[in-house]
């Protein structure tokens, strides 16, 4: 028997939080040391936004760095997790084999293990990514995420990697003068979420992005579904706690949810 895993959404910002001691690094780590292991994970990560619903069906997956502009040590980590065609087979089951497919041509992207390095830095534990079908509604990404809530009570933590609030342009411009107040727009959309997401209130959720903070919050979309698949994840009954919050580079949100 296996107890039932929480589901998780993590805030990860800049690639460089996975080689810095930040706040942001402390507090993912301390957020995976009070854990109970799960059997694997299960990554919905903000880059791999495709057309279609693919699951990794790799044995041993590739770190893949997809970035740029990054110092040397970025591109030399490697996050040698195992991968696992079983579980990748299992969640297409749980979607549906008309929705869903293996493929063989991702592997592990800077979405899931620059958090991974600091949430389970053994890198013991087999690693899937769910990919974000950039074609489809808000609404069918909770529906994906309900479609696998049963895989939580098979040992698999599902983990939701992106940002509440991410308009990089901004934040590129705050980084270049130095300015470190967050605007309006993102402290107010990050409170609506926390808000919506305390509540269950899924009807928001899925509306969220059409509200004026949502489209300053989210210029495109990536960054913000991966917290739709965990909400759909989430029981109505489960507790909900943010053991991280706050923002970076004055306007991604890096607020961490947990549900259970
Ligand atoms: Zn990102």
């Amino acid at each position: 028997m296996t107890t039932r895993m929480p589901v998780l959404f993590v805030g990860h910002g800049s690639p460089m939080n996975a080689i810095e001691n930040s706040v942001w690094s402390r507090a993912i780590r301390a957020l995976g040391a009070e854990m109970t292991a799960p059997r694997a994970i299960l990554a919905v990560s903000a880059h791999w936004y495709v057309p279609g619903t693919h699951l990794t069906g790799n044995e041993r997956p590739e770190t893949i760095h997809d970035f740029s502009g990054f110092p040397a040590a970025l591109y030399e980590m490697q996050y040698p997790a195992p991968g696992s065609p079983e579980l990748a087979r299992r969640v297409v089951e749980a979607i549906g084999t008309s929705r869903a497919s293996v493929r063989d041509d991702w592997g592990i992207d800077h979405g899931t293990w620059s958090v991974l390095v600091h949430l389970r830095p053994a890198a013991d534990l087999p690693v899937v990514q769910l990919s974000i079908d950039n074609r489809a509604a808000a609404a069918a990404h909770l529906e994906i995420g309900r479609a696998v809530a049963p895989l939580r009570d098979e040992g698999v933590l599902i983990l939701g990697s992106g940002n509440i609030t991410h308009n990089l342009r901004h934040a590129m411009a705050a980084w270049r003068d130095g300015e470190s107040t967050t605007p309006q727009w993102a402290e107010g959309f990050d409170a609506d979420v926390a808000a919506a997401v305390s509540a269950h209130d899924t009807d928001f959720l899925v509306r969220a992005l059409d509200t004026e903070q949502g489209r300053m919050s989210h210029p495109t979309p990536d960054h913000y579904l991966p917290i739709l698949y965990a909400v759909g994840a989430a029981n109505r009954d489960d507790p909900v706690r943010f053991p991280i919050a706050g923002f970076e580079l004055a306007s991604l949100s890096m607020r961490a949810i947990v549900f259970g």
